[in-house]
């Protein structure tokens, strides 16, 4: 359909729906409050960024504590607005190792952001004075509302025509990126992939894939067979002097799958420990004790997180077991890190446990 609202018809021998997600949305009183802006897309940036021009911004709270909203939260900081944060869930980053969250959510409330997991909102109101945003129990002023709970794939559309769906309703595809009807294909936030540590379907909406399944359905339609072998839900964002980061499972994701997970925190430094300006560096690993298999790793600290991250995600795609990351070659120089990797230290103790 047009946006004038007129149908259309295209026909095709290849199909490819590439919808994306959309940012859930909801549903409490003021939600639809122009100073009221649930994140997603370079027009609600482009919102956001009328609001701020307006200069009357002083205050602002986000709601959800995913890493857009950590990363809007730096952001608005950035420009010495204060900022509050809220969301239900009681645990700060669930999906992090319980200390390592805490160490993150503490550099927030060092900066001066409220941090508030546990409260949910119930409505927004205007005031004389702008926004209130109201919890049970708690009342928050505002003079902006971001929201960023999480997005939800766009498959309605392959919903509608009887394709199969998966996991969190997004689209099947099989590694050719095929839907169940072999003449339509399905990629970016969309469409489900493997997961190289699980063998099984999941749905992580990241660019990466995106981008990667787009190309593939190009040379698939295009007769040159491109096969993809799936994500490991590698992933980092950077909030103030924090970079955070993940690949694989958490204890909680692997006891789901069936392994038998063991996790080991380890801290170590970013650069050589005489460096300057070496800082440190958090590494949980987990690795299953059945099979010694490396399962993932968690990473944060203010410098080098974001590539060391990459080198376990390449472990996780060939399936190494702990010990066989521990025997890898990674490089060493001061500026860069100490003699052993914190990831190959973290290797090294996880390997005790198992
Ligand atoms: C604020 C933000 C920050 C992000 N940061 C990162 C990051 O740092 N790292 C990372 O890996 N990922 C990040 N992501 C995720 C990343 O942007 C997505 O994974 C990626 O854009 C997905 O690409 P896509 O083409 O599948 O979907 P999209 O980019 O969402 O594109 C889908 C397109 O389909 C259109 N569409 C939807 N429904 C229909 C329909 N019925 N008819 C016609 N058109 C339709 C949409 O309008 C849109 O243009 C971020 C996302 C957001 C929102």
């Amino acid at each position: 359909m047009t946006e004038e609202g007129d149908r259309f018809e295209f026909p095709y021998d290849k199909l490819l729906i590439a919808t994306g997600s959309a940012a859930v949305k909801p549903d409490f009183a003021g939600i639809d409050l122009p100073e009221v802006t649930v994140l997603k897309s370079l027009e609600d940036g482009r919102k956001i960024k009328t609001l701020l021009k307006s200069n009357r911004i002083k205050k602002a709270v986000i709601i959800g504590m995913g890493y857009i909203a950590l990363e809007m939260c730096e952001s608005l900081a950035g420009l010495n607005i204060a900022v509050d944060m809220v969301k239900p869930n009681p645990i700060f980053l669930p999906w992090l190792e319980p200390s390592m969250a805490r160490t993150v959510k503490e550099e927030l409330e060092a900066k001066g952001v409220g941090v508030y997991a546990g409260q949910t909102v119930e409505r927004i109101e205007k005031t004389a004075d702008g926004l209130q945003v109201n919890c049970r129990g708690l009342t928050l002023a505002a003079d902006m509302v971001i929201v960023g709970i999480g997005v939800t794939p766009c498959s309605q559309i392959a919903e509608n025509a009887g394709l199969e769906l998966s996991t969190s309703k997004s689209i099947a595809v099989d590694r050719k990126l095929r839907t169940s009807d072999e003449n339509i294909y399905a990629a970016g936030d969309c469409a489900d992939a493997y997961h190289v540590v699980t063998g099984e379907k999941t749905w992580i909406p990241l660019a990466l894939r995106a981008n990667r399944a787009g190309w593939a359905v190009a040379d698939n339609v295009c007769g040159k067979e491109a096969q993809l072998d799936g994500v490991a839900g590698t992933a980092v964002f950077r909030v103030f002097d924090f970079e955070v980061a993940r690949t694989g499972l958490n204890v909680v994701e692997a006891q789901k799958f069936g392994f038998d997970p063991v996790q080991n925190m380890i801290q170590s430094r970013s650069k050589a420990h005489a460096h300057p300006g070496n800082s440190t560096i958090w590494v949980n690993m987990i690795g299953d004790k059945k099979s010694g298999r490396l399962l993932g790793t968690q990473m944060a600290g203010k410098d080098g997180v974001a590539h060391r991250i990459n080198a376990v995600a390449v472990a996780l795609h060939n399936q190494m077991t702990v010990r066989q990351f521990s025997q890898t070659d990674l490089s060493y120089a001061p500026p860069f890190g100490p003699t052993w990797d914190p990831t190959l230290i973290a290797a090294n103790q996880l390997i005790k446990k198992l």
